[in-house]
């Protein structure tokens, strides 16, 4: 069964802008896809469609579906325990007067309490770097720290899908290391929205390229990536990490 399945996606907002154009694609269990493409593409609008956060005319069958769901109203409670979004500004996700009260809102919801709860959060703040931060206020934290705290969120409820918008932006290099390595680990079916090509070639095993509502390309990122015609026409670049992964170079060096 895919993970994620997109048919002919369109989607328009209320004040007319169109975001989405037929897109349609498929990610199959534990697949780990970029979306790239510049501002305005659609990366963020496509993510959340993944859990009815822009839900279609209710007349009109769903184009999304989630581990053989379909995203229609009847089915987002199962759809949403499914899928882990974190949301491109931390600020639109927190909003709990501590830490461990954002991080125990999926759980809870789940039916854990008490002493189990206490751990669960424990244990995912742990795995974002931020092991005791639960009694901190999160307008307190940094943008990195709430953008963990975010993650910790996620996480925690072992969602068979990520949909990660932007997930490295703020990290510190070490920040940015150790979310990669995590997400590497995970797994979660992950569709990716970022701009950090690193991510892209290291952690991803497909890269969807999308502009103007549209798939412009769609395959192995070292081949989208290396495109340097393809990657400057949609507003991208070559990225300078794929100069260094020639063969010889890898055997230590500087
Ligand atoms: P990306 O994440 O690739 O930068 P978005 O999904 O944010 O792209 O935006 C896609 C298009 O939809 C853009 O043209 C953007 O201006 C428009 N858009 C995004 N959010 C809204 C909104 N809430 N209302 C109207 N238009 C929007």
């Amino acid at each position: 069964m895919k993970a994620v399945e997109l048919l002919d996606l369109t989607y328009r907002y209320p004040d007319g802008s169109a975001a989405l154009g037929g897109i349609s694609f498929s990610l199959d269990a534990g697949e780990r896809v970029a979306l790239i493409g510049p501002n305005g593409a659609g990366k963020s609008t496509l993510l959340l469609h993944l859990n009815g956060l822009l839900p279609e005319r209710p007349a009109v069958p769903s184009a999304v579906t989630i581990c053989g769901e379909p995203v229609v109203q009847e089915n987002f409670f199962r759809v949403r325990k499914n899928v882990g979004l974190l949301f491109q500004d931390p600020d639109d996700q927190l909003f709990c007067p501590t830490v461990f009260e954002d991080v125990a809102f999926g759980p809870r919801q789940f039916g854990l309490a008490g002493a189990a709860l206490a751990a669960k959060v424990g244990a995912a703040l742990a795995q974002v770097g931020l092991a005791g931060y639960e009694n901190r206020p999160p307008h307190h934290l940094s943008r990195g720290e709430k953008r963990r705290v975010c993650l910790a969120g996620v996480l925690i409820c072992e969602p068979a899908v990520l949909a990660l918008d932007e997930p490295t932006t703020d990290l510190d290099p070490r920040g940015r290391r150790e979310l990669k390595s995590l997400l590497r680990q995970l797994p979660a079916a992950q569709l990716i929205a970022t701009h950090d090509l690193e991510l892209v070639v290291e952690n991803c095993t497909r890269a969807i390229l999308l502009d103007r509502g549209r798939i412009i390309a769609d395959g192995p990122p070292s081949a989208l990536l290396a495109d340097e015609t393809l990657m400057l026409a949609h507003g991208l670049e070559r990225p300078h990490i794929l100069s260094h992964a020639h063969p010889h170079r890898s055997q230590g060096g500087s």
